[in-house]
């Protein structure tokens, strides 16, 4: 493995246009279970079903119980941690311009990074599926479930659930830093939601590098990305960072 940190560090200072991509492999040391890994709420049930839109409109008392009650009560206690502070010296030593994450846990804005497109939205808001009225996460009351706006019309999280479209701007940016950069760190991504999954395919496709960071192999290991380092993104990245300080 130290070869390959050594292969990052190097990789890093040579690039100019550095995007990284994040999954919730990157919360996950923050206290915020992944869907899929070791772990993951995959383990008690299909989070293609029950967070899917079509799941929330059919019962929306069933989501608000399994999935986004724990969501709210676990996102409002957590804290970024080495993964996420890893991603921000690496902002101030000018080796990242922008951070493509998958999560709605509002992390990375937490821990000081500037340019952070949030494919899936967040969880820091819940809409009114009546009248679009916005509350924050943090202030809805939970004792009644599902909970309702003053309207009358049931809450739902503003992120973006299975089967909804992603934000158009989200998506073209993603799109835009993808095809520009020269190096993508792929971070805590299982790498098989869709589209968030093509963003590396994209950036390789147009010549950058692509590492990826994650305890287990994706989809993208040893296809588009140039090599894998097998760890915890708070460790790995630790490392890298003291390596480029050698530098
Ligand atoms: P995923 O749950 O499908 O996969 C998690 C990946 O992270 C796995 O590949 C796993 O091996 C890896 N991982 C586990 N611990 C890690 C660690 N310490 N360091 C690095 N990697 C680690 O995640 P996904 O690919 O992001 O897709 C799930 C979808 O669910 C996303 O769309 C995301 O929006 C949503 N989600 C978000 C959160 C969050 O906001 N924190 C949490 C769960 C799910
Ligand atoms: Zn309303």
């Amino acid at each position: 493995m130290h070869d390959l940190i050594k292969q990052a560090a190097e990789d890093l200072v040579a690039a100019k246009y550095v995007v990284a991509l994040t999954g919730a492999g990157i919360s996950t040391e923050s206290g915020i279970p992944p869907f899929r890994g070791k772990g993951g709420l995959w383990e008690r049930f299909d989070p293609m079903e029950i967070a899917h839109i079509d799941a929330f409109m059919k019962d929306p008392a069933k989501v608000w119980n399994i999935l986004v009650k724990e969501m709210k009560e676990i996102v409002d206690q957590a804290q970024p941690n080495d993964g996420h502070n890893g991603l921000v010296k690496l902002e101030k030593m000018n080796k990242l311009q922008t951070v493509i994450t998958q999560n709605i846990d509002g992390l990375h804005q937490a821990a000081g990074n500037t340019d952070v497109i949030e494919f899936h939205g967040n969880f820091a808001w819940q809409r009114c599926m009546d009248c679009s009225k916005k509350y924050e996460t943090r202030e809805v009351d939970v004792s009644e479930i599902p909970p309702r706006c003053d309207c009358g019309g049931i809450l739902r999280p503003n992120a973006v659930l299975f089967g909804e479209m992603i934000p158009s701007g989200a998506l073209w940016r993603s799109r835009q830093v993808a095809t520009d950069c020269d190096l993508m760190l792929v971070v805590g991504t299982s790498a098989v939601v869709q589209p968030a999954a093509l963003m590396p395919v994209i950036a390789k496709q147009t010549g950058a590098k692509v590492v990826e960071i994650n305890p287990e192999r994706t989809p993208l290991t040893g296809e588009i990305s140039d090599y894998l380092i097998k760890g915890k993104a708070g460790d790995v990245m630790n490392r890298i960072i003291e390596e480029m300080g050698k530098k």
